[in-house]
């Protein structure tokens, strides 16, 4: 069992409103929002990184894709537009070593990607 913040979401250990889910992943809002909608769609399996992830299942990857896009329809923001990150490594400052999408919309954008 891993003790991993996302894996005690995925086991209901902490408590976490889903928007959605399926047998393969779910979809929760971020705790601390950087856009108006601001969701995460997290696999169940422990993934620890992107390379292992098309390994373990590569169709797993654009199944998350796609309930991205879904949850943004869902959520409004599929004609205004939004943005799917996924944080990998060190450098790109994850705080969670758990593979996830972030889906961000909601406002304009103008960050820029790096
Ligand atoms: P990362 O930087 O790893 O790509 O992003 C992890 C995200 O998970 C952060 O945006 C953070 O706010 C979010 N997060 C961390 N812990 C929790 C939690 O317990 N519940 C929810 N809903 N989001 C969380
Ligand atoms: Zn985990």
């Amino acid at each position: 069992m891993e003790d991993c913040i996302f894996c005690k979401i995925a086991r209901d250990e902490i408590p976490s409103p889903r928007l959605y889910q399926d047998d393969k992943c779910f979809v929760i809002r971020d705790i601390n929002p950087v856009a108006p909608s601001h969701l995460l769609v997290i696999p169940y399996l422990h993934i620890a990184d992107l390379a292992r992830a098309a390994w373990v299942s590569e169709p797993l990857l654009g199944h998350l894709f796609a309930v991205a896009a879904q949850s943004a329809w869902r959520e409004g923001i599929a004609d205004s537009g939004y943005r799917l990150v996924v944080n990998q490594g060190p450098d790109s400052g994850r705080a969670v070593t758990h593979l996830h999408v972030h889906v961000l919309g909601g406002r304009r954008l103008l960050d820029q990607l790096g």
